[in-house]
Order: C-alpha cells, then structure tokens, then sequence
C-alpha cells in the first residue's frame, strides 16, 4: 500500500500501524523529504465486500438453507438434482 505526503505529495513511510479494530487500522506515517518531514496519522477502513470470503460461503450457503421453508428446501433439492442431470448429459 502506498501512502504519499499529504503536503509535499512525496511517496511517505509508514512507521506504525495501530489495529483498533478489524476493520479499523490508524496508519502513522512520515514523510522522507528532509525539507517536509511532514509525520501524520491517516485512518484505514473496511468499505464493503465484493466477493464473499471463500472461506465463510460454506457458512453463508448453510445459513440460508435453514432459513428456508420446507417446500422451499424440497424446491432446491429438485433443484440441485436437475442441475446435476444437465451437466452429466452436457
Ligand atoms: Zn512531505
């Protein structure tokens, strides 16, 4: 990750990193102009995601499975089973 000065725009260094929290990190930083020498502090966020976390889409998938009624749990089993009828005579 590249930070840059927030005066001069020079590329800065980081020299600290505090993690408050998983999504939240403080980014200390100095900049190695020796005319600016500019130190700061910049906030580092989680935004969103954009593709789940293969790791936690197993979680996901059985989560919504027991959300579902009865009949719908029966309609996604007909389902996976005409998927599997497709790809083996594909
Ligand atoms: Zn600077």
């Amino acid at each position: 990750m590249r930070i840059y000065c927030t005066v001069c725009g020079g590329k800065a260094l980081i020299r600290k990193r505090n993690e408050l929290t998983k999504d939240f990190v403080k980014i200390y930083c100095v900049c190695p102009d020796p005319e600016c020498a500019h130190s700061f502090a910049m906030d580092l966020t989680f935004s969103h995601t954009l593709k789940p976390s293969g790791k936690v889409v197993e979680q996901l998938m059985l989560e919504r499975f027991a959300d579902m009624s009865n009949a719908q749990q029966t309609d996604f089993f007909a389902l996976l089973g005409r998927e599997a009828d497709r790809r083996v005579s594909a």
